[in-house]
């Protein structure tokens, strides 16, 4: 498979250290509020590469972690505490704030039909191995204590920026975009790895440390928890694009001063979803859940069918009317499919294989979904049996998610329930015949059933009352 490696920008064969053993891992939510739809692409993109990796032959060990500690609002070290500020809001404890979201977090990731990674680590559970990674880092003179934080001496390392798309100026922003500018750092990028001088005197969540009461930086728990559950090589970290910096050049610095050696060969970033203004973010106009996208009548893998449409490495525009030709072009799919349902043929196994190789094709050219949703509508309109579609859907839709053969199942079923529907003539009918029992008018009953049933209705006295079924 080709995929684009965002450390070498360039598409390149996507190989691991084992043989057919990926080990993946994926940044998790932080868990102060609902996650956005956009924060969702990713999740939807990753999740299609995870199960296209397992189509393909390997065996995948994915892991995520869960921020309930430690991530300010910039994704530098400014900006207010993320936890705190979701506890304040709700009048809750942060734990309380971090299951809650947790929960709601995994109930969307169900109805995208994203599957949950093997090992998911919320970050509270490793706080030894912060602490051991931190005095490591301390020990190999990569880290530095000033002020009462522990911080990365970036100045350390041959090379800090990996993902060249980033320059040192790029950090003024981060710091604009906080609260403060912080004076103990002696190069403008190092980064927290441990606090103990914390700013929110409410800090709820603190744990001992060597450097006195305090609480992790963000990054440390990325790198920590890949290599508790991956070991010292990792082949796959996925994330969204803006994770890229500072987040994930962080967890490189840290990981590789830690192991000495390169850490992670492959990062697949996927791009933002933007509105037709530009980027999209929680404090500008509505603010887009799934739950928001039911309340409007759609169904959550209409949406997941949207972002499958265009490639992961383009933004992606969410407008409400693009999200309603996502819904249409979902159903119309689902409706054709209902109708190969019926037929009774057999499936053409060369003509099958032929079908899913163009799949394959396009899913190794750098996961082009887009491509893929193609093939899936050659599919529909191949020139072989019903059974022989239905198959190669039913493989497609491993990987895919859509749902789409038990959509189709689902309208089958409310077609007939619909033709089940008794018509209002009938019903008076039974009415009547009703009232002629009562009335012990028993002539009358058995005509009127007999006219009952020369429209097609069956009626049967149980102990539960009359039963009308079709003839
Ligand atoms: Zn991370």
């Amino acid at each position: 498979m080709q995929l684009y490696n965002s450390l070498s920008r360039q598409k390149e064969p996507f190989t691991t250290v084992e043989p057919n053993k990926v080990k993946m891992y994926t940044c998790g939510p932080t868990v102060y509020h609902f996650a956005h739809i956009g924060n969702l692409r990713t999740y939807i993109m990753e999740d299609v590469l995870d199960k296209y990796l397992r189509f393909s032959g390997n065996d995948v060990l994915r892991i995520m972690n869960i921020t309930d500690v430690g991530h300010l609002t910039s994704d530098g070290d400014t900006g207010d505490d993320k936890m705190l500020k979701g506890a304040k809001r709700e009048h809750k404890t942060v734990m309380e704030i971090a299951k809650y979201y947790t929960d709601a977090f995994f109930s969307d990731c169900k109805k995208l039909n994203i599957k949950t990674p093997e090992v998911v680590q919320p970050a509270t559970g490793c706080i030894p191995e912060f602490i051991d990674a931190v005095q490591k880092l301390l020990e190999k003179g990569y880290a530095y204590e000033a002020g009462g934080n522990v911080y990365f001496d970036t100045s350390k390392l041959e090379q800090y920026y990996r993902f060249h798309d980033f320059k040192e100026e790029d950090l003024e922003d981060g710091v604009r975009e906080g609260v403060e500018k912080d004076d103990n750092k002696r190069n403008k990028a190092d980064f927290v790895l441990w606090f103990t001088k914390s700013k929110f005197d409410d800090q709820e969540l603190k744990w001992e440390s060597p450097w006195g009461l305090g609480y992790p930086g963000w990054h440390i728990e990325c790198s920590c928890i890949s290599m508790k559950y991956a070991g010292e090589y990792l082949d796959l970290h996925c994330g969204g694009i803006d994770n890229m910096f500072p987040h994930h050049t962080n967890e490189i610095a840290q990981s590789e001063s830690l192991i000495g050696h390169e850490w992670c060969r492959h990062w697949f970033h996927v791009h933002h979803l933007n509105d037709e203004t530009g980027k999209m973010s929680k404090s500008k106009g509505e603010f887009l859940t799934v739950s928001l996208l039911e309340e409007k009548g759609f169904d959550p893998l209409a949406y997941r069918f949207f972002c499958l449409q265009s490639h992961y490495r383009k933004s992606l525009v969410f407008s409400w009317d693009n999200m309603k030709n996502a819904q249409t072009a979902y159903n119309k799919l689902v409706a054709k499919i209902r109708t190969l349902l019926n037929e009774q043929d057999a499936v053409d196994e060369t003509k099958k294989a032929e079908l899913l190789k163009a799949f394959t094709e396009a899913m190794d050219n750098d996961l082009n979904t887009a491509q893929a949703v193609t093939v899936l509508y050659d599919i529909l309109k191949a020139d072989t049996t019903a059974a022989t579609r239905l198959a190669c859907i039913e493989e497609l839709d491993k990987v895919l998610s859509l749902d789409l053969i038990g959509h189709a199942k689902a309208l089958a079923d409310a077609e007939q329930d619909a033709a089940q529907e008794i018509p209002a003539e009938v019903l008076a009918l039974v009415e009547q015949r009703k009232e002629a029992r009562k009335a012990k008018d028993f002539a009358k009953a058995d005509a009127l059933r007999d006219e009952i049933a020369a429209l097609g209705w069956q009626i049967r006295e149980t102990r539960q009352g009359t039963e009308i079924t079709k003839m």
